[in-house]
C-alpha cells in the first residue's frame, strides 16, 4: 500500500548558479508529485548546521556547510504517494558517477561534493527538514493535483 508523504527537496547553490532550477523542478513535477511550497533563500549558518547535523565530524562536513551557504538555494516541499523514496530515485545516488543514467545527479552533476540537489532520506528527516526551512502557513496543500485525482479514481 502506497502512503502519501511529504519530502523536502532543495536545488543546491551549484544548481541555482548553473541555471538548473527549472530542469530540476520539472523532473518532480512531470512525475506527478504535488508541489506545496517553494522559495529561494540564503541558508544561514544555523540552518546549515541543523540541516546537516548528522554529518558533523565527517571529513567532508566543513566543505558541505560552506557549500550549502555559497549562494541561494531553492527550497521545496513535495507531496505524494511514496514521495520520499520516489524523489530519491529521481535524484540518483550521492555520487553522480554511481547514479543511474536518467537521474538528476547522473545527468547534471560531476562529483559528489557538488551534486546539485538535496532530498530527504526518510519521512522523519523530511518533517525535520521541512520545519527548518518552512513555517506551517507557507505550505499550500489546499488544491488537488492531477496525480491525486488519478490515484483516487484507481482506488489505490
Ligand atoms: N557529501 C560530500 N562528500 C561525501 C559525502 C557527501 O561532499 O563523501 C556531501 C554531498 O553534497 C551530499 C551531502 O554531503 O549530497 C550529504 O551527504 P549524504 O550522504 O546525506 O548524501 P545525500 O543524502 O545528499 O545523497
Ligand atoms: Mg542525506
Amino acid at each position: 500500500m502506497l502512503t502519501e508523504e511529504r519530502t523536502f527537496i532543495a536545488v543546491k547553490p551549484d544548481g541555482v548558479k548553473r541555471g538548473l532550477v527549472g530542469e530540476i523542478v520539472n523532473r518532480f513535477e512531470r512525475k506527478g508529485y504535488k508541489l506545496i511550497a517553494l522559495k529561494m533563500l540564503d541558508v544561514t549558518p544555523e540552518m546549515a548546521k541543523q540541516h546537516y547535523g548528522e554529518h558533523e565530524g565527517k571529513p567532508f562536513y566543513p566543505r558541505l556547510i560552506e557549500y550549502i551557504q555559497s549562494g541561494p538555494i531553492v527550497a521545496m516541499v513535495w507531496k505524494g504517494y511514496d514521495v520520499v523514496k520516489g524523489a530519491r530515485a529521481i535524484m540518483g545516488s550521492t555520487c553522480p558517477n554511481e547514479a543511474q543514467v536518467g537521474t538528476i545527479r547522473a545527468d547534471l552533476a560531476l562529483v559528489k561534493e557538488y551534486n546539485v540537489v538535496h532530498g530527504s532520506d526518510s519521512i522523519e528527516s523530511a518533517e525535520r527538514e521541512i520545519s527548518i526551512y518552512f513555517n506551517q502557513d507557507e505550505l499550500c496543500d489546499e488544491y488537488d493535483n492531477m496525480a491525486e485525482i488519478v490515484i483516487k479514481d484507481l482506488g489505490c
